[in-house]
Formats: structure tokens, sequence, C-alpha cells
């Protein structure tokens, strides 16, 4: 019965990361995958995760029973206190609303599913930033929300391209949706001023359009998680209506626990009550309810202080890596005198590393240099570490040379 079932495309990132694994040339570097790595290249399980594995083991009273369908409550209620803040009106008020989904992915999808079946504003589209992560596109468009591009990355400045991004905000129909990185947005690394948060808010709110943030790297921006929510709580202060999809996959190193939530800002308690019910509905026939072991270790850390302040150290240490490698690279390049400007590179914040090299100079790096990394450019400074760096600028200064 499917013959004319035509194939798909292998996933880009995770093909790139079975490239590099297939490698066997010891210079090969992963530049790829948005996962932290150490100073030797290693998957890191942070001590504070760890402390915690072992508090869950010890513990005689856990058992393997269903959670609720919207997930673990004390997780649920510390995640939205995590994004929104220890003093949120909003959540003082009672219209915040929570659901527990399968990692960030399951967040936004979840958050996206809902809008297709219960958005007053028929045919809105979302628009997402030029460039994203390519998943934003392919949710929407899976729950079939036309997906649309604003402006966002200017290759001339290589900074953000503010004047198109509001541009885009101004001529979108009235309710339409945006989907905003608060943080460390991914690819490009760069994030908006707060001086600039407040002209995307003063647009939104003129043009009605519904926020929908994205949130995968807080406490991975500024080192700091208040400072790194601080685009949301800005949001929520003005009186925005949201969601917000949170994932503890790269502050907490969960990736493969799933440990992810929605937070709903509402209008009313009465209205946070009904989406709350209305997204159960919808969750209990997807994935039934959602899996505990992740969001326990992340509520036992955000529940305890004593945890808490560990990950804020652990935090720290990921962050302060990352901008090493940042400086380090920026260095090399500097010192090799390769042609074009660098600056960016410890400009851009978080994770990623929009580099503004081209799909045929990536394409030499991986193919003559062994150094892998997406097409569009993008590395993950985390692959970087004082034994590949200079490698690796070596081998940009090689391409952007030829
Ligand atoms: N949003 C963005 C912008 C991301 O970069 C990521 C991780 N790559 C996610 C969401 C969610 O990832 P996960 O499902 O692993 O939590």
């Amino acid at each position: 019965v499917f013959e004319n079932v035509s194939g798909a495309p292998a996933d880009v990132i995770f093909a790139l990361t079975a490239a590099y694994k297939a490698d066997t040339d010891p210079k090969k570097v992963n530049l790829g995958v948005g996962a932290y790595r150490t100073e030797d290249g290693k998957p890191w399980v942070l001590p504070v995760v760890h402390k915690a594995d072992h508090i869950m083991v010890d513990d005689d009273n856990l058992d393997h029973e269903y959670l609720p369908i919207l997930g673990l409550e004390n997780f649920r209620k510390a995640s939205a206190k995590l994004i929104l803040g220890e003093n949120s009106k909003a959540i003082a008020e009672g219209r915040v609303g929570a659901a527990q989904c399968i990692s960030g992915t399951g967040a936004v999808y979840t958050g996206a599913s809902f809008l297709a079946k219960h958005y007053p504003f028929k045919n809105a589209a979302c628009y997402i930033s030029k460039p994203t992560w390519a998943n934003h596109r392919a949710i929407f468009e899976g729950v079939g929300i036309p997906v649309l591009e604003y402006p966002y990355w200017d290759a001339e400045t290589k900074g953000l391209d503010l004047k198109g991004m509001l541009g885009a905000m101004e001529a979108a129909p009235s309710g339409s949706i945006f989907l905003l990185h608060p943080c460390a947005h991914n690819p490009t690394g760069v994030d908006p001023t707060p001086d600039q948060w407040k002209q995307i808010a003063d647009v939104m709110e003129a043009r009605g359009h519904f926020t929908f943030f994205d949130t995968a790297y807080q406490g991975f921006a500024s080192g700091s998680l208040d400072k790194d929510a601080y685009s949301v709580r800005y949001f929520v202060e003005r009186g925005f209506e949201m969601f917000i999809a949170q994932s503890f996959s790269k502050n907490f190193g969960l990736y493969s626990e799933r440990a992810g939530n929605l937070t709903i800002v509402a209008k009313t308690p009465e209205i946070k009550n009904t989406i709350e019910s209305q997204i159960a509905k919808a969750q209990r026939a997807v994935i039934s309810n959602p899996p505990a072991y992740g969001s326990r270790v992340v509520s036992l850390v955000l529940n305890d202080e004593t945890l808490y302040k560990e990950w804020e150290e652990n935090l720290s240490s990921m962050a302060n890596r990352i901008i090493a490698m940042r400086q380090a690279l920026f260095d090399e390049l500097v010192a090799l005198g390769t042609p074009g400007t660098w600056h960016h590179i410890v400009d851009q914040i978080g994770m990623f590393s929009f580099t503004g090299l081209s799909t045929p100079q990536v394409k030499v790096l991986k193919e003559k240099y062994h150094c892998y990394l997406t097409d569009n450019g993008r590395i993950s400074m985390a692959g970087l570490n004082t034994k590949n760096v200079k490698y690796f600028a070596a081998a940009v200064d090689d391409v952007v040379r030829n």
C-alpha cells in the first residue's frame, strides 16, 4: 500500500553528527550539534544534575506511576517562575499557566497546535526570523499554520536588521503570530538590546500581534538567568498575552530526557484555565502524559536554594568556557590576519556563532579539514577547545583566502 510514498530527506543536523562520527581523521572537529562539550570535547553531566540523580536513586518513595496529563506540578510552577521571575505580578494574579512538554520542541509544538485550533484570527501566519532554528518552520507548517519570515540577520553588519524586522511587523496583517527568541538567538547569536526590545514591543502592541517566545538558552547568554529573561519579563510587564516554550536541554544538559515546558500568560485566570484544559485534552491524545525523569531533576534543582545556587555556578562555567572560546577564535583569526572582520564572533551571544562563511567554504572545511558545521556557516562554540581552536582558525583562514 505504500508504493507511492516518496522518501523524506534526512535531518541536516543529525546527518552532520553522523558524518562526523563516521570520519576517522583524528583532527576532526564537531561544530554542528548544539550540545555543550567540555574542554576535552566530551559531553558534560552537570555536577548539580549528578547530585539530583543520586538524590532520586536514594529516594525510596519515588515510583514510576504516570504523571498528570499536564506534568509534574512543581516542575511546571518552577519553570514559569524561572522565566517570569520570582516576583512576577502575572503569576501573583493567577493568570499564568504551564504544561510540561516533550522538551522545547514539544513545547513549541503544543503551543502551535493550540493556536492552529483556537487562535481567533483564522489563516494568521506565523512569522519566524530569517534565519531561525529549522524546526520552527517544520512545526508550524506541520500543524497547518502558514509560515512567513521576518528579516533578522544583516549580512553587511553581521548584526541585527532591526529596521527590516520592525518593517515586517508593521506590514504583517494585524493579529499575526511572531515567534521571537528571548536570548541567544539560534543560529545567529545576535540579540536585540533592551531599547530595541522596546521598539519591537511597541510595534507588536500597535499591530495586535501574538507573541510566541521560544527560549532554549536561558543562562547561556549573559550568564545570568534573570538577565536572559529580560525580554520576556518586559513583554509581560507591558501586558502582553503570550506563550513561552522553554527547553531544559542545554541549560541542564538534559538533552535526551526531554524536559520542557510551555508557559502561558493569559489575560485572566479563567482564560488561563480554559487554555490549560484544551492543552490537556490535546496532550492526552498525543503523548498521554509527559516523562518524569528530566522534570524531576529540574524540579529538585529549581525548588532547592542550595542546588539552585550550584546550578547557577555550573551554568556560568559553561557560559564562561564558551566566551573564552569566542575570544580564542577571534584572537587566532586576527593573529593570522585572516581577511574580513571577525568582531561578530566575540559580539555574538550564546552557544552559536554565525560566522558569515559561505556554503562552498563550509564544504571545503568539511572535506579538506574535517571540520563539521552547518551549511549556513553556523558553528557551535562548545565544539571548540584550547586543543582545536588553532587548527580550526587556520582552516578558516585557508578557506577565506582561497
Ligand atoms: N528552540 C530553539 C531555538 C533551539 O535551538 C532548540 C534546541 N536546538 C529548541 C527550541 C529545543 O530543543 P529541545 O527539543 O532539545 O529542547
